[in-house]
């Protein structure tokens, strides 16, 4: 039977082609990346999942009828080329395929959307609008193949630490910390949110006994401002555990982070070396940064900040050149910490909150939550918050809430830094930006 599928069956992918199979005969497929005919021979570069092979076609060798239809194979076209390999030392890998058989499996059209051989990228606009032809850059793909690990490792380390995942909704009545940066949708009747945190959930779970839990879902922000490193739907990786603090949960997150990284330098190096890009790997504790080191170093650097501010984008680009690479910040004020976060029993003007940064680039926020009922609506109350908007959340609290902390870190924060990409618009396969709500 040769249906499409038979047709197109392979023995081997391009990166399991070596020098052991000279003389044998194999069948691989994929899209021609590049077909030069030079007249007396033709060479194809023929592209899969994650390599290139170089199919060599000298007329002298071959029938003109196979000549014919090597000839006709458009760029980007899927072919299944049956041959033997040969030592060809100019060829990729020093290994070529002389045909014996090409089908045509599907047609491309011509011209490209997108060059998938050029040496340099496209704009990006460009790229995004026709993805999925830009995924056939093995550059590019190797972005999402990091992202996969990362996610991979985080959902392991997440199993092995005694965590359940949970799934909270995305449809949400009220903001998780107030009014702004929320996308308002209709819900039959009633007006309502696209979730920017799973933040009040994941503490309701801390009531339910469950007491480790993690969630990687999509966030979405309404965040007006076209940055580099903002998108409007993101994915967030969340942890909260009941029974522990500040400083346990801080060291899950270093623990995390630092697996992630040994685990994409040992399984992705292929595609770290497509990126261009050598990661780095602490070898000693992420150092501790408290907010007042920070504002020291901040305007001793001759930019602007008063205690109590956020900081700016300025702020962060003096931290960024100051650090080395991954860093906390620790101590900040409540004042700008949401409601929910713990403030210091010995000194309450300061919080439990910390941020995890790489240089210039916040990848997690966390802290100690309050667990206190009296002392939630005090602080919902401190920050002109209506408790009564909060009420479902805040029954979780009267019925034997644990102590518990928890984090929040950006997906497409972490795999900037791990890509070494600067617009966090390449981490995603469909960003959705201030402009861009297609494909
Ligand atoms: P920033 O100050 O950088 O805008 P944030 O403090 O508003 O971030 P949090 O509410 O603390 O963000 O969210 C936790 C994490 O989620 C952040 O540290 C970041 O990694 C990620 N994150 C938040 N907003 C976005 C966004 N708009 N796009 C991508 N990632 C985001
Ligand atoms: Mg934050």
């Amino acid at each position: 039977m040769t249906n499409i599928f038979e047709k197109s069956k392979r023995t081997h992918y391009s990166k399991d082609l070596n020098t052991d199979l000279k003389d044998e005969n194999v069948k691989v497929t994929g899209w021609v990346h590049e077909i030069r005919d030079l007249g007396g021979i033709v060479f194809i570069l023929l592209r899969d999942k994650d390599g290139i092979i170089q199919i060599t076609a000298p007329s002298k060798k071959i029938t003109p009828e196979l000549m014919e239809q090597i000839r006709s194979a458009k760029k980007e076209t899927i072919i299944s080329v049956k041959g033997k390999v040969q030592e060809s030392q100019k060829a990729p890998k020093g290994i070529e395929i002389i045909p014996e058989t090409l089908d045509i499996i599907n047609e491309s059209k011509l011209p490209l959307p997108l060059d998938t051989t050029e040496k340099v990228r496209a704009e990006i606009d460009t790229r995004l609008d026709s993805r999925f032809i830009d995924l056939r850059k093995h550059d590019v793909s190797a972005i999402f193949k990091i992202k996969s690990q990362m996610l991979h490792t985080a959902r392991n380390y997440f199993y092995d630490n005694g965590f359940t995942e949970i799934n909270t909704p995305k449809l949400v009545a009220s903001a998780t910390e107030g009014g702004t940066e929320l996308f308002p949708i209709t819900y039959f009747e009633k007006e309502a949110f696209l979730g920017q945190s799973p933040q009040l959930y994941k503490q309701m779970m801390m009531a339910s006994g469950l007491d480790n839990v993690f969630e990687i879902g999509n966030i979405f922000r309404a965040e007006e401002h076209d940055t580099l490193r903002h998108l409007n739907e993101a994915i967030s990786i969340d942890a909260e555990m009941s029974f522990k603090s500040q400083e346990e949960v801080m060291e899950t997150l270093e623990t995390l982070v630092k697996l992630i990284l040994s685990d994409i330098s040992s399984n992705c190096s292929t595609q770290l070396e497509e990126l261009n890009h050598t990661l780095e790997i602490p070898n000693k504790a992420f150092p501790i940064v408290p907010y007042e080191e920070v504002l020291d170093l901040v305007t001793s650097h001759d930019v602007t900040m008063n205690y109590g501010d956020d900081l700016s984008r300025a702020a962060e680009k003096v931290m960024g050149e100051v650090m080395d690479n991954y860093y906390f910040i620790t101590d900040w004020p409540t004042s700008i910490k949401p409601f929910y976060v713990m403030p210091k029993e010995d000194d309450p003007e300061k919080s439990t909150a910390f941020d995890l940064m790489y240089k210039d680039l916040e990848l997690s926020s966390g802290s100690q939550r309050i667990h206190n009922y009296d002392l939630l609506i005090k602080q919902m109350n401190s920050k002109e918050l209506n408790p009564d908007a909060f009420d479902k959340y805040l029954r979780s609290f009267e019925y034997g809430m644990p102590p518990h902390s928890g984090w929040g870190m950006g997906a497409e924060r972490l795999t900037m830094v791990i890509t070494g990409v600067n617009n966090i618009r390449e981490t995603v396969l469909f960003p959705r930006d201030r402009r861009r709500l297609t494909p």
